[in-house]
């Protein structure tokens, strides 16, 4: 009985042990493949507004609006992948130096390739690595 149990409890912990592996592998995954589809826009927007320009230039008509709009699309792309690779550090444990764009370790108070100072990342919390506290500021 005891033995039985003994299996059944550390079989449940290697079960949960490999769901969060899973979990943090599907997230990572997911992450790449958004990334990836971002880059994906960001050429073929890209190539719109190339071919946007060279009809503006053959016409001598300016369609600033449709210019504009792309711009603004290629921003938002931009910005998402930022978020991405954001995230990528945080599942890293990396911080990115606002400086040089290098990756260190977050224990890191600064860059280890050109010294800049690195911004502080809040403690990963143990259950919610998700959640991050920004109220705790004033510790
Ligand atoms: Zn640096």
């Amino acid at each position: 009985m005891g033995f039985l149990d003994d299996v059944i409890s550390t079989g449940k912990n290697v079960v949960s042990a490999a769901g969060k592996k899973t979990d943090e592998a599907v997230r990572f995954s997911k992450l790449k493949i958004k990334e990836s589809q971002l880059n994906g826009d960001i050429r073929n927007k890209f190539e719109t507004l190339g071919s946007l320009i060279y009809q503006m230039a053959k016409s001598g008509e300016k369609n600033s609006e449709q210019f504009d709009a792309l711009v603004a699309e290629l921003d938002d792309c931009y910005a998402q992948l930022e978020e991405i690779s954001q995230q990528f550090d945080e599942m890293r444990n990396e911080v990115t130096c606002p400086s040089c764009g290098a990756k260190s370790k977050t224990d890191n108070s600064y860059c280890s390739k050109c010294g800049a100072k690195l911004p502080v990342k809040p403690e990963p919390a143990e259950e919610n690595a998700d959640v991050i506290d920004e109220t705790k500021d004033g510790e």
